[in-house]
């Protein structure tokens, strides 16, 4: 793993109701001696309640996807802008879930990055291959596709993160051998490079994709792995708490 504190984020997804707050300060108070960023991202409309319950402690939250303009006439939509004001520190965007169910190109990721830096988010921007492109052996091709084609210029001199999440390793259990994935992450790395210079051999880089207890260990210390992503396994404070004892 990198020299930098490794970041452990939980995606919630669309889980979680008042008494999930529980769970949330469970792995706040697991966490106080953990070296690693650890981050939050609950469905929004638990997001400024957990921000208050978690304050003052090193847990932070943060959203799972936020829309490009500040505000407006977008039904159901959540602005970055929104996302801060609730107590949000970080956001996810251009995840799979999104880019598959909600059609998210990377021009609409690259704006959601903009609207993300705008309202002093840090953005964890997502890319990851379908199981056909893996198959096909264009993995590498469509990752370092989907890095070139979400992260802006803008992003340079940002506090910003990658998540490397094959879209078939997402909630089935299955996982790419380390191999795969410090090959992955070390082509990421090269674009990051390329299009950020210096800055971007420092970028952290996480892995997601059925990250749990059993498995966190070895993948959290693989070659260019900053820290991880993790769905379902972060809904539960004993297991979320073990990924992050694994980062140490
Ligand atoms: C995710 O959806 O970002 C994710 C990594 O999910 P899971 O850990 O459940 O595979």
């Amino acid at each position: 793993m990198t020299a930098r504190a490794p970041l452990i984020a939980g995606n919630w997804k669309m889980n979680g109701l008042r008494a999930s707050l529980a769970e949330a300060a469970a792995i706040a108070k697991g966490a106080e001696q953990s070296a690693a960023r650890v981050v939050i991202c609950p469905p929004a409309s638990l997001l400024h309640q957990m921000s208050e319950a978690l304050a003052g402690t090193r847990v932070l939250v943060g959203g799972q996807d936020a829309h490009w303009e500040e505000s407006g006439a977008f039904t159901g939509e959540v602005s970055a802008e929104m996302l801060a004001d609730a107590g949000a520190k970080l956001v996810i965007l251009g995840h799979s879930e999104r880019r598959t169910a909600r059609g998210e190109t990377d021009e609409v990721v690259a704006a959601k990055v903009r609207a993300a830096l705008r309202a002093g988010l840090e953005p964890i921007v997502c890319v990851g291959e379908t199981l056909g492109e893996r198959q096909a052996g264009q993995a590498l091709a469509v990752v370092t596709g989907q890095v070139r084609g979400s992260l802006p210029a803008e992003l340079a001199g940002r506090a910003f993160s990658v998540a490397y999440e094959p879209v078939w390793a997402i909630g089935t259990g299955l996982t790419p051998t380390t191999a795969e994935i410090e090959e992955m992450h070390r082509a990421i790395r090269a674009s990051l490079v390329e299009l950020f210079g210096a800055a971007g051999a420092d970028t952290p880089i996480l892995y997601g994709g059925s990250v749990k207890p059993s498995n966190a260990r070895e993948i959290l210390h693989a070659a260019e792995v900053g820290g991880a992503l993790v769905g379902g396994a972060s809904l539960k404070a004993v297991d979320f708490l073990a990924i992050v004892e694994a980062a140490a």
